[in-house]
């Protein structure tokens, strides 16, 4: 099992979630060329925006409704921490994979397509 760098920081991002939530083009715009893609959980379905900055590691940015609709983020007590839920984590992997989301690379991370 990987190594998650971060639960879930939202507590610390809450201008970013504030442009997740707003999804204008324009914020979509921004964080696309920050390199998180948009990755939905292939089991509960929520959608979060997830960046990778090397193979092993993946930063991932929930947003409130995200966080409301996981199950495993749901079922966390109070201040307890939650690494994230795994189908989200598995389709992560597979994005990664079918190239969806971006590896970084030495001169960007832009690609085709
Ligand atoms: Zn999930």
């Amino acid at each position: 099992m990987p190594t998650w760098a971060k639960a879930p920081d939202f507590a610390d991002q809450p201008r970013t979630l504030a442009r997740v939530r707003a999804g204008t083009a324009a914020d979509r715009d921004d964080y696309l060329r920050s390199g998180l893609c948009p990755i939905q959980c292939g089991r509960c379905a929520t959608w979060v925006l997830a960046k990778k900055n090397s193979p092993q590691h993946t930063s991932i940015q929930w947003t409130a409704e995200g966080i409301r609709q996981c199950a495993e983020l749901a079922a966390r007590a109070p201040g307890e921490v939650v690494e994230t839920c795994p189908a989200l984590q598995a389709s992560i992997d597979a994005a990664a994979r079918d190239g969806r989301l971006a590896m970084p690379q030495i001169n960007g991370d832009r690609r085709a397509g």
